[in-house]
Parts: structure tokens; C-alpha cells; sequence
């Protein structure tokens, strides 16, 4: 999958919108890592059952320790975390744009993303 750093624009498609990437994450480049919260978790599960973008061929992770790990992890508690994008609107006026694989990421690579990421997803899925 393609590296983005956390909070550049995002111009993976043609948006009308703007957005800022956020878990686009290669083995080639260190990440922030920290314990999230299960609610976060929870709430990017959930935006994860609508992916948009989900065209664009299969992904496995590349954090995983060897290709049978990731395929294993590619499915997840009903979800296909190889394919499409999370996309979350602030309340700030910020868009981000996320790979549906940011759940698997977050839940095995200890991966902790920007926390105004976390406090949009989190209000988001209140809302
Ligand atoms: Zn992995």
C-alpha cells in the first residue's frame, strides 16, 4: 500500500473535498504507537462496514510478521480490512481520510494515530 505521512493532503483520488491522510502506514517508516482507546476502536469498526474507494484491489498488511499473519488478518470480527478507505468528518471543518486497514493497525501494530484523528472519530460516531 501506498505510505502517506499522518495529516498531509490527501490526493489519493479526485476529491472535490479536502482531506488529510491518516494510517497510511509502511513497514519503511516509523509510527507513533501508543494505546488507543476500546471506544476508538469501536467507532472505526463501525465506519469500516461503509468503506468508500473500495475499488482499488486487495491490500495485506506489511507490518504483519509474515504474509500468512496478514491474510489471516485481512478479515476481522465480519470485516474486510484489505480493501477501501474510512472517511471522517470533524466538526472543525477537517476531513480525513483513512485505509480500512487503520482497525487492524490500531488493534495489533499498536498503532496510535493524531489525536485530532481520534477526537473526530470518537465524535463522529456519536453523531
Ligand atoms: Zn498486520
Amino acid at each position: 500500500m501506498t505510505y502517506y505521512e499522518d495529516l498531509t493532503p490527501y490526493s489519493y483520488s479526485e476529491t472535490e473535498e479536502k482531506y488529510l491522510n491518516v494510517g497510511w502506514l509502511s513497514p519503511e517508516h516509523a509510527y507513533v504507537q501508543g494505546d488507543p482507546s476500546d471506544n476508538l476502536i469501536e467507532s472505526l469498526k463501525g465506519l469500516a462496514r461503509s468503506p468508500c474507494n473500495v475499488f482499488r484491489g486487495i491490500h495485506f498488511c506489511e507490518l504483519c510478521p509474515s504474509f500468512d499473519a496478514a491474510q489471516e488478518y485481512v478479515h476481522r470480527d465480519g470485516l474486510f480490512l484489505g480493501s477501501g478507505e474510512i472517511r471522517i468528518h470533524s466538526s472543525r471543518g477537517v476531513n480525513y481520510a483513512a485505509p480500512v486497514m487503520i482497525v487492524h493497525y490500531i488493534e495489533v501494530h499498536q498503532y496510535l494515530p493524531p489525536e485530532e484523528f481520534v477526537r473526530a472519530a470518537l465524535e463522529y460516531s456519536i453523531t
